[in-house]
């Protein structure tokens, strides 16, 4: 499977469920693919614990059928990125209420060593010079995205390390690490105001008036320009039917609007063995360092 660019670039992007790929950086990816860079997106889940959150699709014969349909939809959302994907098979932890406890076997309920390795074997073998998934609080209050950002981290070292988990491959340290920025307060208010000014209604208002109280944004330390993929961005979120209504608060703004105010995906380089920017400074690569170096290994 892991052919296509041997002496390329390499992009992996390690995500909880079907259809995060697509709210969280498409944009960024159907861009660097354009461009001949190798991306993978590896998917934790098969999101079978995932609500049916489009009404229109909400019957009983897509509920009971929904971890082989949502396969079905990430498929059509990675053709339209022009990517390429892996499951990493675990099982969708759903939601838990307060106090309730995680349903057993599920991905979240998995100690991080263990949960790792399937991704550390996927590091070894498609040798990505960059990976990108959540920061530690998974964007997103979901165990499945807490659980992505540990196992991303525990991966991404331990398949540098030849003592460890000899069985999965030679070794591979990846360049850099980076968490994603997507959807963050600044981003929905600035598209708030800007539609606001042009006297657009925004159901972002209520988002934002119902934000949580969460801690202090990571710095921004990479920004990506990739409006002209917004499209596509749409595209492939819409293709996970299940999971998304056209016009929902997160989409429902104009997009010439949001590629003005807008235009980029951004990014917190984490960790980095190719230096990155001076501090305050903002890349707009996330190759940056690596660019001429694609022959070396
Ligand atoms: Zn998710």
């Amino acid at each position: 499977m892991f052919t296509k660019h041997p002496g390329g670039l390499r992009l992996l992007t390690v995500h909880a469920h079907p259809d995060d790929e697509s709210s969280k950086g498409a944009a960024t990816l159907a861009r660097y693919a354009a461009e001949g860079v190798d991306v993978l997106v590896a998917t934790c889940t098969g999101g079978e614990r995932g609500s049916v959150l489009n009404p229109a699709m909400d019957r009983p014969e897509v509920r009971d059928d929904l971890a082989r349909i949502r396969r079905r939809e990430m498929e059509a959302a990675r053709e339209i990125l022009g990517v390429r994907q892996q499951f990493l098979g675990f099982i969708d932890s759903g939601m838990p209420g307060p106090g309730e406890p995680l349903p057993e076997g599920c991905f979240a309920a998995q100690p991080v060593e263990v949960a790792a390795v399937p991704l550390v074997a996927l590091i070894r073998k498609f040798r990505p010079h960059v990976v990108i998934t959540y920061d530690e609080t998974g964007g997103y209050p979901h165990p499945d995205h807490v659980m992505t950002h540990r196992v991303t981290v525990a991966a991404f070292e331990a398949a540098a390390d030849p003592d460890r988990h000899q069985e999965a491959g030679e070794p591979w340290q990846a360049a850099k690490l980076y968490y994603h920025l997507a959807l963050s307060r600044s981003w929905f208010q600035t598209m708030y105001d800007a539609m606001t000014a042009r006297g657009v209604p925004s159901a972002m208002g209520e988002l934002l008036a119902d934000w949580p109280d969460t801690p202090p944004a990571l710095a921004t330390t990479t920004r990506i320009a990739c409006s002209e993929y917004f499209a596509l961005r749409d595209a492939a979120m819409l293709a996970h039917a299940t999971q998304v209504e056209a016009g929902v608060a997160f989409m429902a703004h104009p997009r010439d609007i949001e590629r003005q105010v807008w235009p980029t995906e951004d990014y917190h380089l984490a960790r980095s063995f190719v230096g990155g920017p001076a501090p305050g400074a903002v890349e707009t690569d996330l190759f940056a360092g690596l660019r001429g170096a694609e022959g070396r290994k």
